[in-house]
């Protein structure tokens, strides 16, 4: 049975925003939140975010310090679009997330609050280091670090009446990316996905690596280990080999309704190795990532 419709509150100004909480649950985007209430989740009164998108700018760069502050309501196409060039592993993973449709309700702070291990904006995020913004029930506001935010599957640290506002990361480097792998090309919740940054220096050498993995652990993940043996390292065919053989150390994925834990071990291999060594022209572009079905399920 459908559950009875529920009271929609839609503030226009966050200062009234944790008021209205009390004993409601927030909305954004609702791409999740329907799916659950379609599923039968009660739901009797919700404080649609979206809203607020207004009341500021998708994304503000702090031209001192080069600081992104990411808005938590705002849809994902704003954010791809105000963040653009400045955080490319983000944009990348925008522009593979669900379709156009999706992209212009989805949020990031739905995206994160879902709490997903395959959360698709949570890789690029993670490795940038981010910090998500929350406001208490008594209009507060703190600050907590991404990878401590991320508790486990479904599982954030936000307490009840607690709502997100924005997620901030230090300026990311110009060379970034995502990529990920569904059941389809569109419209496909991640078996697998990875998002990685680094500097590349004139002589050739990657500094800064930081690379971070979903699906493959509980929550989102840094690959540490991969990233110490790319450190200061030109990324030859040797190299690329030694960071690939070390990945295990990082991850521990699990077999489940989706795929296993082989196939998403192989294909972890697979999507690193394709993010060092991109392949040229010509080359087929999934060369490193071809799991057959009947790997997929051993
Ligand atoms: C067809 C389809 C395709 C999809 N494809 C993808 C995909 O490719 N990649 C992917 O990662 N996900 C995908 N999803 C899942 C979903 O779209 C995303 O998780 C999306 O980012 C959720 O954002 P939202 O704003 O719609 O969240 P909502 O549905 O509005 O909310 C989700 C949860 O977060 C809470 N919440 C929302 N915003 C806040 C806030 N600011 N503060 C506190 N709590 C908040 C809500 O209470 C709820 O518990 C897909 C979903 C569908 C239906």
């Amino acid at each position: 049975m459908t559950p009875a419709t529920p009271t929609l509150l839609r503030p226009t100004d966050p200062a009234d925003v944790s008021r209205l909480l009390a004993g409601a649950r927030a909305v954004a985007g609702g791409t999740d939140l329907l799916v659950q209430r379609r599923a039968g989740a009660e739901m009797p009164t919700l404080v649609d975010l979206s809203g607020l998108a207004g009341t500021r700018p998708a994304v503000v760069r702090d031209d001192a310090t080069g600081e992104l502050t990411l808005s938590a309501v705002h849809p994902l196409t704003d954010i791809a679009d105000g963040a653009a060039r400045a955080f490319p592993a983000l944009t990348a993973a925008i522009g593979q997330f669900a379709s156009t449709t999706i992209r212009n309700r989805a949020t990031i702070g739905g995206n994160l609050v879902t709490g997903s291990p395959a959360a698709d904006t949570a890789p690029a995020l993670l490795a940038a280091g981010a910090v998500v913004d929350i406001v208490t029930p008594d209009g507060a506001r703190r600050t907590v670090d991404l990878a401590d935010f991320l508790l486990g599957p479904r599982r954030v640290d936000l307490a009840v009446g607690e709502w997100v506002t924005s997620v901030r990361v230090p300026q990311p480097p110009a060379e970034g990316g995502f990529r990920k792998i569904g059941g389809r090309r569109a419209q496909a919740i991640s078996f697998l996905n990875l998002a990685w940054q680094w500097h590349r220096e004139p002589d050739g050498r990657l500094t800064g690596v930081r690379l971070a993995m979903g699906s493959v652990a509980p929550t989102v993940v840094r690959l540490r280990t991969a990233a110490a043996a790319l450190e200061a390292q030109i990324p030859t065919q040797d190299v690329v080999d030694a960071a690939v053989a070390v990945i295990d150390a990082d991850i521990s994925p699990i077999d489940d309704l989706r795929a296993s834990a082989h196939y998403r071990r192989r294909c972890a291999r697979g999507l690193l190795r394709e993010a060092l060594l991109p392949p040229s022209p010509g080359e087929r572009p999934d060369q490193y990532v071809t799991p057959t079905t009947r790997e997929k399920n051993q």
